[in-house]
């Protein structure tokens, strides 16, 4: 079921990505399909953003904005079970992001001279609840609760409106925002959604438009991901978190079913997720093949998993050793990177490239997409090189904050000058001889 590529006999120097499986439509060709919707919703706002949910969601728009009342009434709507499963997911999650918190930190750069780095929120963030394939009130928890810890004042979600819910968002989704206070909730989902948080948008009438964030987060589709791309630049934007990814190290101590569950489980997300099986062992490759097949037959979304397991970015990738396997994983930077080996934990730390790292039998990626506390919103495509999930820090900026004194300022007046000088900007020393007209002995 899925390709396979050999690195067993490839040389021992770092491995060259373009041998590693990877989605031929990737987010550049997919920014080109959606600019012209982002343009349009800059440009007409409602009417742009309503057109684009009819052709793509199948929903007429009456309103942008959701009603308080629908808000509270998915709440009181909740399953208890499902209501409890959030209230331990917020709890957990709440935990880990708590610890997460930035201290301002004052330097004494010399005698009368400070800098102290202040951190401070942005004021108002945009985060995006997907809702195409599948419904995601664990993303509401994920993005809302970095921002509450982070000190946000305003937090706007958008989520795909739903025909299933009379054209609202998710009525679970509505109903996490309710658990977590969040109450400004807009019914747009994909391109548009990203547009018409990053522009502002009209509404239907007045007081239903959206006022422009200051950063957008959150996960999406590939579309969703190209979009908030284009918006790069207009607004901040957290990692590119776009369709899921899972690679396994795995050796042959590793648990066929358990593998095979795991590929499966993120595989379920979207025709276009990658599953990835990093491994020296041949038997482990061919017992997890067997697994694939029978356990891919019996699970829901049969249709959805073998396009993306047997899409160009599944595969099992054979390995000489678990030290090229390392190299493979590293070069690959999965979104989530399970190892299942022996000394499972030595070799984690030895990762650089990850957006999280899930170590041993017992951790599941489905764990860390629901309940291990940790933020499953995370860098896809590679992006893990550069870049980390979302967290407290994702949410805030820091400010340096400079004090001198004029004792201060006087001792090290002359190596401004000197600099300012060698760069032939004479007026940024004369600002400091300025303030020294007796000269700076
Ligand atoms: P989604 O909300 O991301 O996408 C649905 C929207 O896509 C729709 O509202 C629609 O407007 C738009 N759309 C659909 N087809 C389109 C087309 N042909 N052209 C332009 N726009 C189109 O929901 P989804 O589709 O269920 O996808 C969720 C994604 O989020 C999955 O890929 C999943 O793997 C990913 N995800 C990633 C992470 C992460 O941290 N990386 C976490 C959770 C989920």
């Amino acid at each position: 079921m899925l390709n396979r590529i050999d690195l067993r006999s490839a040389a021992d120097a770092a491995v060259p990505r373009g041998l590693l499986p990877r989605a031929q439509l990737d987010v550049s060709v997919a920014t080109e399909t959606i600019r012209p919707i982002v343009e349009a919703v800059r440009e007409h706002g409602f009417t742009a953003i309503r057109d684009a949910t009819e052709r793509f969601d199948g929903v007429r728009l009456e309103s942008l904005r959701v009603p308080a009342e629908a808000i509270a009434a998915s709440l009181s709507a909740l399953e208890p079970d499902v209501r409890a499963a959030l209230e331990e997911a917020i709890a957990r999650t709440r935990r880990v992001h708590a610890d997460q918190r930035r201290q301002d930190v004052t330097t004494r750069v010399a005698p009368g001279g400070t800098v102290t780095e202040r951190w401070l929120p942005v004021s108002r963030v945009g985060l995006y609840v997907p809702g195409g394939l599948a419904m995601y009130p664990s993303t509401v928890v994920m993005n809302v609760v970095p921002a509450q810890t982070a000190g946000v004042d305003a937090l706007v979600v958008a989520s795909p409106p739903q025909k299933e819910n009379g054209g609202l968002p998710d009525a679970r989704v509505l109903a996490a925002c309710a658990l977590l206070g969040v109450d400004e909730v807009y019914a747009a989902g994909g391109a548009q959604a990203i547009a018409m948080l990053g522009y502002g948008s009209t509404g239907a009438f007045d007081g239903d438009g959206c006022a422009p964030v200051d950063i957008i987060t959150g996960p999406g589709n590939i579309w969703v991901t190209a979009a908030k791309r284009l918006l790069r630049g207009v607004v901040g934007i957290d990692a590119e978190a776009g369709p899921t990814e899972i690679a396994i190290l795995a050796d042959d101590t590793a648990d066929p079913v358990h593998v095979a569950a795991d590929l499966i489980s993120q595989a379920e997300h979207d025709p276009l997720a990658a599953s990835v099986l990093v491994t020296p062992s041949e038997a482990l490759a061919g017992a997890v093949e067997a697994e694939l097949t029978r356990m891919v037959a019996a699970t829901k979304h049969t249709e959805r998993i073998t396009t993306a397991l047997t899409g160009e970015q599944s595969g099992v990738v054979l390995v000489r050793d678990l030290e090229q396997g390392l190299r493979v994983v590293d070069a690959y930077a999965a979104e989530h990177l399970e190892i299942q080996t022996r000394d499972a934990r030595d070799w984690a730390m030895r990762v650089r490239n990850a957006g999280a790292i899930f170590v041993g039998p017992y951790a599941p990626v489905s764990l860390g997409d629901y309940c291990a506390g940790s933020n499953h919103v995370l860098p896809t495509g590679g992006c893990a090189r550069h870049q980390s999930g979302l967290s407290v820090q994702s949410f805030l900026k820091n400010v340096h904050i400079v004090e001198y004194d004029e004792p201060a300022l006087r001792e090290v007046a002359a190596h401004v000058v000197a600099l300012a000088t060698v760069e032939d900007l004479p007026a940024h020393g004369e600002a400091v001889t300025a303030r020294f007209p007796g000269g700076l002995a």
